[in-house]
């Protein structure tokens, strides 16, 4: 047996929650990774020792879908805020999206990405690059840099990104696969919803409703039919961001049963809100693909409750009070701002019985951090990287948006009262959130895809 050197910190008492189980355990924590989680075990001249009796202890989240708008958008959020937010929403991995100002296509502009991002991270962060038309040997290049992986826009979104024609899909799958990358896509059918959009137009509609109805269930089938067939043809390891119809979860089981592997995320915005917001929250609520009715919204609960649905994400999508407050449905901009959110409304959820903290770990953390190739990322492990999170599972809250951490802290969940909340957050051993405050340095760090412990 090797003797352990003299823990950093302990944290002691609290219940220790993975994806299969939870057991009272102390954590014990030496240059920022994880040396012994036990019951009861006696450390020796801790420099740190945190009390966590009540409390859950949870793995870092690690949110696979954020926008943090650098470069280019930084009106809306930029790296400081948005991983600020992160960090006081207990998500200790952030994955950001591609779509700035420029776009992510090239490797010259992933490293200046990267160069302009990393000093600015309070936690760790991965950082996709785009499938574009015809930017295959960047993508190649861009592996090389650390890519998490690839995104790949088939309808409309925030930034100027046409979709790539399915040759180039074809081409850009394979330089992923090659990569050993995962492409993750917006599987909506661009040129159907520009149709259905310029419809309604010409009818006049402006009403936050009509976005809905420019994008029916079958513009998302369609796509997602589309792109997992290619990926299968291609080998690559294809995710699904931010599925939101019944009929989309139904022909994805459809291709799994012929044997398709994919991966499939639900947003936190699509479980916990229905087509009713629209008549509360207006465009706020604007989100491609839209929030959808209770059915859909049901069905997304039931394929979580049958393991149909792999990650939970936010879709982090944060963007100026004047763009939120634009009242014309086609110039609104889609998305809302979700990190901090994202464990406190699940955490209700599981007090709702809607689901276990067990799913939470499994759904935002355990499985994003294997699918994605973390290493050290997703449990709460000797061997695993010191990302904790204390969570009181019995206070109640209450969404305050002055209290949060994005540059424009607008939310449709304000006033909605919560059950758990946040109370610390470690990264790699540091509190990086205390208190209501993030602390600290920015001391995040570029993840980059490797072999994950304990994969086969
Ligand atoms: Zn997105």
């Amino acid at each position: 047996m090797p003797h352990h050197p003299t823990p950093d910190l302990v944290v002691t008492g609290g219940t220790v929650v993975a994806h299969d189980g939870r057991r009272r355990q102390d954590v014990a924590v030496r240059d920022g990774r994880i040396v012994a989680v036990g019951e009861g075990l006696a450390w020796d001249g801790a420099a740190a020792t945190v009390d966590a009796s009540g409390l859950l202890v949870l793995p870092g989240l690690v949110d696979v879908h954020v926008h943090l708008r650098e470069p280019g958008m930084t009106e809306k959020e930029d790296f400081a805020s948005g991983t600020a937010a992160a960090a006081a929403g207990g998500v200790t991995t952030v994955v950001d999206m591609p779509n700035t100002y420029p776009p992510v296509s090239t490797a010259e502009r992933f490293q200046e990405k990267l160069d302009l991002v990393a000093p600015k991270a309070h936690v760790d962060f991965g950082l996709y690059g785009m499938l574009g038309q015809d930017n295959a040997e960047e993508m190649t290049a861009m592996a090389g840099l650390g890519a998490m992986g690839f995104k790949l826009f088939m309808g409309q979104t925030t930034g100027d990104n046409r979709c790539p024609d399915d040759a180039a899909i074809f081409r850009g799958l394979e330089a992923a696969a090659e990569a050993g990358l995962v492409v993750g896509v917006h599987a909506e059918n661009d040129h159907l919803l520009r149709m259905f959009i310029d419809r309604l137009r010409a009818e006049g509609r402006t009403d936050p409703r009509a976005h809905l109805e420019s994008r029916p269930a079958f513009v998302e089938v369609e796509a997602l039919t589309r792109i997992i067939t290619l990926a299968t043809e291609a080998g690559t390891k294809l995710h699904i961001h931010h599925l939101s119809t019944a009929a989309g979860l139904s022909r994805v089981r459809d291709l799994r049963a012929q044997g398709h592997r994919v991966s499939v995320e639900a947003l936190v915005a699509h479980l916990t809100f229905d087509d009713s917001a629209y008549d509360v929250h207006g465009n706020l609520v604007k989100l491609n693909p839209p929030i959808r009715p209770a059915a859909d919204v049901a069905a997304l609960w039931d394929g979580i409750g049958r393991g149909d649905v792999d990650v939970i994400a936010t879709d982090h999508a944060p963007h100026t009070a004047a763009e939120q407050a634009e009242p014309d449905v086609w110039k609104a901009y889609g998305g809302f701002i979700g990190l901090e959110t994202m464990l406190p409304l699940l955490l209700t959820e599981t007090a709702e019985g809607r689901m276990t903290v067990e799913d939470i770990v499994r759904l935002c953390s355990y499985a994003p951090a294997r699918r994605w190739s973390m290493a050290g990322k997703g449990a709460v492990a000797p061997g695993f990287d010191a990302d904790l999170v204390l969570v009181d599972p019995s206070a109640g809250t209450v969404v305050n948006g002055a209290s949060m951490h994005s540059k424009h802290n607008i939310t449709p969940y304000e006033g909605r009262e919560l059950k758990g909340s946040v109370v610390a957050t470690y990264l790699r051993g540091v509190p990086v959130y205390e208190k209501g405050e993030v602390i600290g340095n920015p001391a995040g760090r570029q993840v980059r895809p490797g072999r994950t412990r304990g994969e086969r």
